[in-house]
């Protein structure tokens, strides 16, 4: 990411200027930052879900935005993991993580959806409701969710905050092996310092003054 500059349509000042960011593959990296500096809005920018005002984005060498280019999200293979774990309340498990899916062949979607739940260690519970699971079992499923088209970046907003102290403990350990083992790259958002020290490969601020 290079420059990035964004302002709310609606909004009198930018939310986001001249920011700078660059990843290597398979690394995790904390985006740290207080309450409404901007963090999510960085995640939305580089998934495609705002356009920017100026900057550049490119993944693998791929331009997804510069003054000229603007791949659609559903394009730019990444993977979204939303500041409220965002599963679809009315669909089972299964449903969720297969949402999007149904080009597919049936039996490349079943290993797919096998492969993902067993990443996350929750093959049993295919056939429940988001309101059946735990909030840290949900946040494992969002997980998978954004695992299964096989993105090459994922990015997380605020994986951590709705658990308590203990959970997150957990948690944090096993989000940390999920994203090693699958080998993928990302960036996650928090305002915690301890959630980055733990998982994250390197920790960058914003803004970056702090
Ligand atoms: P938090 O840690 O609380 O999640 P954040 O760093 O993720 O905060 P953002 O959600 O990116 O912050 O918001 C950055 C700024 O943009 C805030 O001042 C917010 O009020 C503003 N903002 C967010 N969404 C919109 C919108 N749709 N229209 C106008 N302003 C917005
Ligand atoms: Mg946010």
């Amino acid at each position: 990411v290079k420059n990035l500059s964004f302002k709310y349509k609606n909004a009198k000042d930018y939310q986001i200027t001249n920011f700078n960011l660059e990843i290597e593959k398979g690394e995790i990296v904390a985006l740290l930052g207080p309450s409404g500096s901007g963090k999510s809005t960085i995640l939305r920018l580089i998934s495609g879900l705002e356009i920017p005002n100026g900057g550049e984005i490119i993944v693998n060498n791929r331009v997804l935005y510069n003054k000229n280019v603007f791949i659609e999200p559903q394009k730019r293979g990444i993977g979204m993991v939303f500041q409220d774990y965002a599963l679809f309340p009315h669909m089972t498990v299964e449903k969720n993580i297969l949402f999007g899916l149904e080009k597919i062949n049936k039996e490349a979607r079943q290993r797919i959806l096998d492969e993902v739940l067993e990443l996350v260690d929750m093959k049993e519970y295919k056939k429940r409701y988001p309101h059946e699971l735990s909030g840290g079992q949900q946040q494992r499923i969002a997980i998978a969710r954004a695992l299964a088209p096989k993105p090459s970046l994922l990015l997380l907003d605020e994986p951590f905050s709705n658990l308590d102290a203990g959970l997150k403990k957990r948690i944090r350990k096993e989000i940390k092996e999920i994203l090693k083992k699958s080998n993928i790259t990302s960036i996650f958002v928090t305002h915690d310092i301890e959630d980055a020290k733990d998982v994250a490969d390197r920790i960058e601020c914003h803004p970056c003054e702090m």
